[in-house]
């Protein structure tokens, strides 16, 4: 399956919860998951269920045989270069600003990280739909920001979508067929955001975000860079240096499905997954196959922050 990893970048309150449900909606993912739940429940395995129905600060949806992994970007002040980590796994970026109040503080943070590490974001205006809307000074302002961060001329070309994520519909004009829903945002996404980088080898992944799972451990979350991850499988981590921090039993691997994250039998290079069984890995490690000796090459970071899911 073709995949895109893209995250999106917002101010509080410019309605990132409000488009991702609609995206969501709109791509049919609530269905699926609603199938799984059921499923689960079926099963009546108390562990299971535990397993599969963790909050995930990421979501994924399929549009046109396209998963797209949509991850979320902390808003709130960055200690430990979480932002960075996070942004280094996509390989594009939605900047959604609502139309009446502009480019806000978090907007600036995470942009001008984004602009920074090379992603060449689309810009999407949202809540056009509000009287105070003053869509073409607040594009102005986002150019205006864009140039001020010192971007490319490839930057500063970006996309625009406008739209309402409350009404359910983002076109290339405030004045758009809103009965086109969110279906130019998706295709946008498509033919503007790159198919993951995928190198050869075997499996090797960059270890970006930790959590403390009460269910599953210590679960490392990362965009597998190179071969196939699956449950069982023996790996190791290896530190920037190239010290083997540990070798360990993959005890499962976790997708973005919806609004979930799903233990899967296979993942491949690009997706974004979350790996459990390991018991010392941690952030800027490389997870691989323990023929690997050689560590990604990790961002400088400061020392991890962990997060727990609920
Ligand atoms: P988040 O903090 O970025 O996740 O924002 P939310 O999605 O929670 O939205 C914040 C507030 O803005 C809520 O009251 C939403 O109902 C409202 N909102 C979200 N999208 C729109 C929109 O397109 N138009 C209008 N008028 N309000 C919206």
């Amino acid at each position: 399956m073709q995949l895109r990893n893209i995250a999106i970048i917002a101010h509080v309150d410019h309605g990132k919860t409000t488009l991702v449900d609609q995206l969501l909606r709109q791509s049919g993912a609530f269905r699926d998951n609603q199938r799984v739940a059921e499923r689960v429940m079926d099963s009546n395995d108390l562990e299971k269920e535990r397993g599969i129905t963790i909050l995930a600060k990421a979501t994924s949806v399929v549009w046109k045989d396209t998963r797209i992994n949509i991850v979320d970007t902390p808003g709130h002040a960055d200690f430990g270069g979480e932002v960075e980590r996070i942004l280094n796994m996509v390989d594009g970026a939605i900047v959604l600003v609502d139309a009446a109040e502009g480019p806000m503080p978090q907007t600036k943070f995470v942009v001008a990280k984004a602009l920074k590490i090379g992603l060449k974001p689309i810009v999407a205006i949202n809540k056009v739909d509000k009287p105070d809307a003053r869509t073409t000074e607040v594009i102005n302002e986002v150019f205006d920001l864009f140039a001020a961060l010192d971007a490319t001329d490839e930057q500063l070309d970006f996309p625009i979508l406008y739209g309402s994520g409350k009404q359910g519909w983002m076109g290339t004009s405030p004045e758009a067929d809103q009965s086109a829903g969110m279906a130019p945002l998706f295709d946008l996404v498509l033919k503007h955001v790159a198919q993951p980088t995928v190198e050869p080898g075997p499996f090797r992944m960059l270890a970006t975000i930790l959590e403390a799972n009460p269910y599953l451990g210590r679960v490392l979350t990362g965009r597998i860079s190179s071969g196939t991850l699956k449950p069982n499988m023996a790996i190791k981590a290896l530190s920037r240096d190239g010290t083997v921090i540990e070798q360990g039993r993959v005890s499962k691997v976790l997708a973005f499905r919806g609004i979930e994250r799903q233990p899967v039998e296979e993942a491949e290079a690009g997706d974004i997954v979350a790996i459990a069984g390991l018991t010392q890995g941690t952030v800027a490690d490389t997870f691989a196959a323990l023929e690997v000796t050689e560590p990604l090459q990790a961002q400088p970071i400061d020392p991890p922050t962990v997060s727990m899911t609920f």
